[in-house]
């Protein structure tokens, strides 16, 4: 005979939105458990940037963005020193009188929707990040974004949820009421979640889920090298190819005085291994926009997979199987809408009425079985 344990929510994989799931349930009075094969945060949650960031890709992409940035600055009170948590802001810098157009563009669409911007013209740009090269044009200042270390933020998630956290178990299959793990055990559960990332359709087939690979490195420590989270203005349009693959100016100060430096994009593989030709272009698109970073001393190189969708939205809601849900697909920017994203799985199955509209999310979303067809 197997054992049996019980509980109301049973949630896969203790990345950072399993973690955030689990606080939201658990703080609803639900009985979480939560199962995790590796680590606590080890998955993208280890290998992330930790940018916390509104982004106007989408109407649905800007609402999930906002809202969970707005969750974690309430949350700043109780977050402990390890998590890391700075305000930074971010500096979307443009090179050339045309990114500067997007930089207006993206001014007003901020302004319409309540967010607070700054545009920087290049003197001011330069007096904010003197480290950036001469003669690039300006930029837009994003006051309200930060950065934190995913993997501590998670941790502490977990922590004041206070519920079971099964770690060194793997899940085998999820099914209506149950989890069946890889040791033959089994928990019930009326509601259980696939949070999983980038692996999630093993648990769940035919997920319209992908893998993207990125590539990150980290620096010895700079004091006041750096001020603010630096992305180029080229970042979305993903500009800079190396094959089809595509490498974006983005770096990060680290209350450690390190430097976080990105960003790379790879689907296609699983080959977790660092590939030296993208992390070589990566950093020579960094060297472009800041000539001080190339006498930095760089101490580690590694990469993690995004789960990417085809439409550039999480997947958040319930799957085919009734009672079995999906918090996935957060692509870049799960650590930013871990919070939003537990808010609306619980309001769901919680029935309960949420500060903006899940249908975005919803796995059942007409623009994703199109797009997957
Ligand atoms: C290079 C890079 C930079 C990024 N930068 C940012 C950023 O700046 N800002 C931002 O918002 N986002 C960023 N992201 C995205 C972010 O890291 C992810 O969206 C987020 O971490 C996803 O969290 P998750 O909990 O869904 O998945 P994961 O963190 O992958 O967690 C899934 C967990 O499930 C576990 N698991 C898998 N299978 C099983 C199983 N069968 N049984 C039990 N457990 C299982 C795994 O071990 C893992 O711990 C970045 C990602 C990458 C790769």
């Amino acid at each position: 005979m197997t054992a049996k344990s019980t509980f109301d929510i049973a949630i896969a994989g203790a990345g950072i939105v399993g973690a955030a799931c689990a606080a939201e349930f658990a703080s609803a009075g639900m009985k979480v458990v939560v199962i995790e094969r590796d680590m606590v945060g080890s998955g993208a949650t280890a290998a992330g940037m930790g940018h916390i960031v509104v982004m106007d890709d989408s109407e649905a992409q800007f609402a999930l963005t906002r809202y969970s940035q707005q969750l974690w600055h309430e949350l700043i009170p109780q977050l402990p020193a390890e998590v890391e948590y700075q305000k930074t802001g971010t500096i979307w810098v443009a090179a050339d009188e045309e990114e500067m157009g997007e930089v207006y563009r993206k001014r007003e669409y901020y302004a319409a929707r309540g967010v607070a911007t700054e545009v920087l013209d290049a003197k001011s740009l330069a007096a904010a990040e003197p480290n950036l090269r001469a003669g690039l044009a300006g930029g837009l200042l994003v006051p309200g974004d930060a950065v934190l270390y995913p993997p501590t933020a998670a941790a502490f998630l977990l922590r004041n949820a206070g519920c079971d956290l099964w770690v060194g178990k793997a899940v085998a299959r999820l099914e209506r009421g149950r989890v069946i793990l890889q040791d033959g055990s089994e928990i019930l559960a009326g509601t259980v979640v696939n949070a999983t990332g980038s692996v999630a359709p093993e648990l769940t087939p035919g997920l319209a889920v992908a893998p993207r690979k990125g590539h990150l490195v980290i620096t010895d420590r700079y004091p006041g090298f750096l001020h603010h989270q630096l992305v180029e203005l080229g970042y979305l349009k993903s500009a800079h190819s190396v094959g089809s693959d595509s490498v974006a100016f983005n770096v990060q100060p680290r209350r450690t005085d390190q430097l976080l430096i990105g960003s790379s994009r790879q689907d296609g593989t699983q080959d977790a291994d660092v590939d030296r030709q993208i992390v070589r272009a990566m950093l020579s698109r960094a060297v472009e926009y800041m000539p001080g970073l190339g006498k930095l001393k760089a101490i580690r190189t590694w990469t993690g997979f995004r789960a990417a969708t085809p439409d550039k939205l999480p997947l958040i809601g319930s799957s085919e199987i009734p009672g079995v849900y999906l918090a996935t697909g957060h692509e870049g920017l799960g650590i930013t809408t871990s919070l939003a994203t537990g808010k609306l799985l619980a309001d769901q199955v919680l029935r309960r009425e949420s500060a903006i509209p899940f249908t975005p999310y919803l796995p059942s979303r007409a623009t994703l079985v199109q797009s997957h067809a």
